[in-house]
């Protein structure tokens, strides 16, 4: 980890006293109570997961990126409406699971933010969740070609990666998004157990266990689409990994995510 900003310190401090100052405005109900301070380190990584999903070509002026609380599993942290290559630790708000916004002051939250408080609801294991429109995995989402793992480093893909059809959910045309909390549930029950779910004419939502994981997750999701594409264009018959080799190579690649989250995090926050 590197050294933190003493800033980066007062600000968790001034955050601290505004949780106590919103616990006491909770009792007339006007905002969700903050689940209190946290490590400026996770804010640091959070800040980072932003830009490094822009570096990546994951996200553009649009996405988002989110971490669960480590204190409350009933609040999130995520920035306000911003593009994320912009995000820095004063844009991070906190969200309670109904996508209420802690502390908003005036600050705008992404329309879309419904994704992750509920995938957070449906899924305690999850602790961090991209959403994202990255191209490649756009073709994926609108035609019959299933999305399957092609080499070792997106094995994670292995058993299935489902698709969103945002008309079926509402039972009619919509304006494609994702922008109420009955809309962020059907989206996490369609995404199941899964990693990784495709959201039909609109993009993806992919999460994990941690932030470095779901960067990963990210950003070779998108590759592997890119390279899938590329493969069925040779023309012939393509061979993915088979659910054996998914698993083995899952197992193993996954020990290694800290040595790309390092460099990606280090550049990113270099800047
Ligand atoms: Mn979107």
């Amino acid at each position: 980890m590197s050294p933190t900003p003493r800033r980066s310190f007062l600000r968790t401090a001034a955050a601290g006293a505004t949780a106590t100052l919103l616990a006491g405005r909770r009792a007339w109900g006007q905002a969700p109570a903050s689940a209190g301070a946290v490590d400026p380190a996770l804010i640091d990584d959070l800040v980072a997961a932003n830009r490094i999903l822009a570096d990546q070509g994951v996200v553009d002026g649009y996405g988002h990126v989110s971490v669960r609380h480590p204190g409350d599993p009933q609040r999130y942290l995520m920035s306000r409406s911003l593009a994320p290559e912009l995000v820095t630790a004063a844009d991070v708000m906190e969200y309670d699971l109904d996508s209420n916004a802690v502390d908003a002051r005036g600050r705008t939250s992404y329309l879309e933010r419904f994704i992750h408080g509920e995938i957070y609801r449906a899924r305690p294991d999850v602790k961090a969740i991209v959403h994202d429109h990255s191209p490649s995995v756009i073709p994926f989402g609108v035609s019959t070609a299933p999305l399957r793992p092609l080499y070792h480093m997106s094995a994670f893909l292995g058993g299935g990666v489902p698709v969103f059809d945002i008309k079926t959910a509402a039972g009619g045309p919509t304006d494609m998004l994702v922008r109420t909390a009955a809309l962020g549930h059907a989206l996490a029950q369609t995404l199941g157990a899964r990693p990784v779910a495709l959201m039909r004419g609109h993009g993806c939502v992919v999460v994990g266990p941690s932030l470095p994981i779901v960067v990963f997750r990210s950003v070779y999701t998108e590759v592997n689409a890119r390279l899938q594409a590329q493969a069925m264009a040779l023309g012939g018959p393509v061979t993915y990994l088979d659910d054996d080799e998914a698993q083995r190579a899952g197992g193993s690649v996954g020990g290694t995510i800290e040595r790309p989250w390092q460099l990606w995090r280090k550049k990113a926050l270099a800047r």
